[in-house]
């Protein structure tokens, strides 16, 4: 599969998944058809372009009502939705994400401590457990950065009740190897295979689960033997609290009037979904894909990361015929702007996670002067305040959410 960084490219795919979006992924997408050079026929594989912000979900869900019925494209648009329900909860429930942080830093200096645990996670992380399908998505996740969501569902399950490995050093493998990362995505579905999102009901794999899902694989049904198969939901003492969102409101060519930089970041790396009602004199990119972990990152995922960021620059350079400048880490932000002489920066919004942890710093002080515009999109403004529990709160207003945000299919 090409997964070259750029907007033309996740385009491309993008049409060329959308005849399957209808009741061919309904019917097909649990199924882990493994790698294929044309992609997977099955599911998008759009995740790593939607993260970094090359690709919008709101273009992708038109282009899908343009070929499909609601009902006929009801799974997919649902999956969509699946993510922007998990922003919008990390969104509101932000300490996950720090005691997520933690607990991983805890638990690799547990790991620095002992031995035993060193030499499981290691076993694990390199593929050799002796599980023939835990090995199989260890070594591809690693080779490829991308996993099927049914193996990143197995490969958690196996982790934590299986393995016994701490949750938070998966989700930490998960984030240095996916060229897709994503906070609240990885982070809450990990939670969610623990039992600790939807308390009390956690994921348990099966084998005859993964050979079924797994059949149409090159090398035939993956086995998994001696897999836990009575091991109770994880448990903590802490209930994480709603705190108000405090989103902010459309973007008008007022609040653009004077010149403004415009801020791309990993997670916003293309100004087109943005849709920018005026145009920057500057534009400014702030790569942190290393923010993620403080292990290393893998290849696939940090020349993504880096590549997305370099793509995005570019054409919006072109396209308002400004100068690029990368803001790197460790530098200050205010004298990139004070050189060019510009005041304002519209910066799309950074939601809880290690973009928002590695940036904010900087930005803060800026935000503070009110010289920060912050641009979020109608769908997230609309959506992520209906993600208060589960995802069925926003599951039953997916339809007039999309009415709403003029979603109908007859955007391009
Ligand atoms: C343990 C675990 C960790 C995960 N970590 C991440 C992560 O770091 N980043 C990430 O983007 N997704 C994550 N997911 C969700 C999901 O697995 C991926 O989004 C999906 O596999 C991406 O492949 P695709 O683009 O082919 O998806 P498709 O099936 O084609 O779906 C289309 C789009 O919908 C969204 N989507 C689909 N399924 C889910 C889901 N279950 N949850 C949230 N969004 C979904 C994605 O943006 C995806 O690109 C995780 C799931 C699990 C179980």
């Amino acid at each position: 599969m090409d997964f070259t960084p750029t907007r033309a490219r996740a385009l491309t795919r993008l049409t060329q998944f959308l005849p399957a979006a209808g009741r061919r992924y309904a019917e097909t997408r649990n199924a882990d058809d493994g790698p294929h050079e044309g992609g997977r026929g099955n599911v998008s594989q759009l995740s790593p372009w939607l993260h970094a912000g090359l690709i919008g979900a709101p273009e992708v869900l038109d282009a899908v009502l343009a070929q499909h019925s609601l009902r006929a494209g009801e799974k997919f648009i649902a999956e969509v939705f699946w993510r922007i329900y998990f922003k919008g909860y990390l969104e509101q429930r932000p300490a996950i994400w720090s005691d997520y942080r933690k607990g991983r830093d805890d638990a690799l200096a547990a790991l620095e401590r002992n031995a035993g645990l060193r030499t499981a996670y290691a076993a694990a992380t390199e593929g050799r457990t002796g599980i023939e399908a835990f090995d199989v998505w260890a070594r591809e996740l690693v080779e490829t950065g991308y996993l099927h969501n049914h193996a990143r569902m197995w490969f958690a399950s196996i982790w934590i009740f299986t393995l016994r490995l701490d949750w938070r050093l998966g989700a930490d493998f998960f984030l240095r190897h996916l060229m897709d990362a994503d906070a609240a995505s990885n982070t809450l579905s990990w939670r969610w295979v623990a039992g600790l999102h939807t308390k009390g009901k956690h994921y348990l794999a099966r084998a005859d689960n993964i050979a079924r899902y797994t059949a149409g694989r090159p090398g035939g049904a993956l086995a998994a033997e001696g897999l836990a198969d009575d091991a109770e939901p994880l448990g903590e003492p802490q209930d994480y609290g709603r705190q108000r969102l405090d989103l902010p409101g459309p973007v008008t060519s007022a609040d653009l009037a004077e010149p403004f930089a415009l801020l791309l970041h990993d997670e916003a790396a293309h100004h087109a979904p943005l849709a920018l009602p005026a145009s920057p004199a500057l534009v400014i990119g702030g790569a942190r894909p290393e923010a993620r972990s403080p292990g290393a990152i893998g290849t696939a995922a940090q020349s993504f990361a880096t590549g997305a960021l370099a793509s995005g620059m570019a054409e919006a350079a072109t396209a308002f015929a400004c100068p690029a400048v990368a803001w790197r880490a460790g530098e200050p932000l205010a004298p990139l702007l004070a050189e060019a002489g510009i005041h304002r920066i519209a910066l799309p919004y950074l939601p809880a996670g290690w973009t928002r942890d590695a940036l904010w710093p900087e930005i803060a002080p800026l935000a503070a002067k009110g010289r920060v515009v912050a641009v979020l999109g109608d769908l997230d403004r609309a959506t992520w305040p209906l993600a208060k529990a589960g995802f069925f709160g926003v599951a039953k207003a997916i339809d007039s959410l999309l009415a709403e945000c003029g979603i109908t299919g007859t955007m391009r």
